[in-house]
């Protein structure tokens, strides 16, 4: 160890820094994960209220990975772990006002309401459109509209973004956002023969795809899993902001802000786990051009708000996941989710527990008005399209000023300019929402790629857990 006070330190103490601290831990790094917050979980935030179980940030995850079930296995939380109720496979879109489910089968999809006759006509052309040029970067809405036609993508794809991202498909870089649609059509030519000529080849990846995977969550919500891997490890410090890395000799130095007024550390590697802003901030001194890539990765606000009502006061049956609205039916709000029928336990038998989300890079302005003016509009738009009462039994609204990071048009570039400061500062990682993908379970995968990569930097062995 020499003078170092740990081989590596993580910066950050949501699920990504926490993940790759607890593989690095395993392996028997010696690993010091300082966190900003009061707590861990960043993003992830579960708490209860009014007997009811409310998310400020992810509701469920996707399993999209073996990695996820091993992580809750080694935590010993298996026991907590919940399934997404049978109800909640349903998926409702809204066009023209109505809330139209989402067709979940090809039987389903040539019947549905939700898309013309033209939009369905328009889908047999797609084995014959020719490949985009691989080199070219091409927005989502572009790819889209190319194979699949305008109205698939105002109706599917344009609300799908706004559900995962809060994003727009015209600003978002298929090739980054989605790069299995990508190499499906770099590999195969289309979408359609990908389906059906990659069959054989995900029959033999472990990876499920986000349409396959089970939805999971915990008893007392995702903030188990955050907090399972806080307890566990040996040396985690709160309220401890990093404000200063210093690049040096074989090590770096880093500055903490704590309760105690401020500590240097010492480490052979440090893995930065936080947000792109606070990353471009800490590296700013001495990788400039990095810095910039970071800090130009845009993180639109979005605003959260639970709400409760008597169940037998709303129309809509609420079965299913919840609803998503496209931009073109010029509402409000991005979607809800009916979190009550989502899991078992959110909320009394007697209740509905709904989580609507609003902003997002379709309207920024209004994820940033008052807490009244938000539940205002959450009210009134649950009202009309749901047939809620106009007022709820109680409400909560949580601000994430800088919600999800986009990964737009030219995000590829910010990547290479990345990990230029990763190969020229032998020991800077970089691990977090901002890359390798923003769903739970991508940033899990994420975080045992970064912690093998610093597993062998050190010269830990490789094979090891
Ligand atoms: C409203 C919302 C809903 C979502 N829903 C879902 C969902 O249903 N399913 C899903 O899979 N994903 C969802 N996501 C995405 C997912 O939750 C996030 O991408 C993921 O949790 C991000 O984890 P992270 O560790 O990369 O970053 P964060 O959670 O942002 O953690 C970064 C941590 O770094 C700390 N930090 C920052 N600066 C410093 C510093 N200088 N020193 C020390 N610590 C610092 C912060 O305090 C924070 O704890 C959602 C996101 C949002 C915002």
């Amino acid at each position: 160890m020499g003078d170092f006070d740990a081989d590596v330190i993580v910066v950050g103490g949501g699920i990504s820094g926490l993940a790759a601290a607890w593989r690095l831990q395993r392996r028997e790094v010696r690993v010091v994960l300082l966190e900003a917050a009061p707590r861990a979980g960043g993003t992830i935030g579960s708490t209860r209220e009014h007997a009811c179980l409310l998310e400020s940030g992810p509701n469920s995850a996707l399993e999209t990975t073996p990695l996820i079930g091993e992580l809750i296995g080694e935590l010993g939380i298996t026991g907590e772990r919940i399934a997404a109720q049978p109800a909640a496979r349903s998926r409702y879109i809204l066009r023209d006002n109505k809330l139209i489910a989402l067709p979940l089968s090809p039987l389903a999809f040539l019947t549905t309401p939700l898309f013309s006759a033209g939009a369905k006509l328009r889908l047999f052309r797609e084995p014959f459109i020719g490949r985009g040029a691989r080199a070219a970067e091409e927005s989502v809405a572009d790819f889209v509209r190319r194979r699949l036609g305008s109205e698939i993508l105002d109706y599917a794809i344009n609300p799908f973004v706004a559900g995962v991202y809060a994003g727009d498909p015209a600003t978002l870089s298929l090739q980054a956002a989605f790069p299995r649609l990508f190499e499906l059509e770099q590999k195969y030519g289309g979408l359609i023969r990908g389906q059906l000529l990659g069959a054989r080849e995900r029959a033999r990846n472990p990876d499920q795809s986000k349409q396959a995977a089970a939805m999971l969550s915990f008893r007392d919500g995702m903030q188990t899993l955050t907090d399972a891997i806080a307890r566990r490890l040996a040396h985690i410090e709160f309220n401890a902001e990093a404000v200063r890395i210093v690049a040096g000799g074989n090590g770096f130095g880093i500055t903490v802000n704590n309760a105690a007024g401020g500590r240097n550390y010492r480490a052979r590697a440090v893995l930065l786990a936080t947000p792109a802003q606070a990353a471009a901030g800490l590296i700013a001194p001495f990788a400039p051009q990095a810095a910039a890539a970071l800090a130009a990765i845009p993180y639109p606000p979005v605003a959260v708000v639970v709400s409760a009502y008597r169940r037998e006061t709303i129309a809509h049956a609420l079965d299913g996941f919840g609803f998503l609205v496209p931009q073109r039916e010029r509402r409000r709000i991005l979607g809800a989710i009916f979190s009550s029928t989502l899991f078992a336990g959110r909320a009394p038998p007697d209740l509905a527990l709904l989580t609507t989300f609003i902003g997002g890079m379709r309207q920024p302005e209004l994820a940033q008005l008052p807490a009244g003016e938000i539940t205002a509009i959450a009210q009134s738009e649950l009202s009309a399209l749901i047939g809620a009462p106009a007022r709820a039994e109680w409400v909560r609204v949580t601000h994430w000023p800088r919600a999800i990071p986009q990964y737009t048009l030219g995000h590829p570039g910010r990547i290479a300019r990345i990990e230029q400061a990763e190969s020229d500062f032998p020991g800077l990682f970089f691990c977090a929402n901002y890359r390798g993908g923003i769903a739970v379970g991508d940033c899990i995968k994420s975080a045992d790629r970064a912690a093998r990569r610093v597993a062998a930097l050190l010269g830990v062995g490789a094979s090891a857990a």
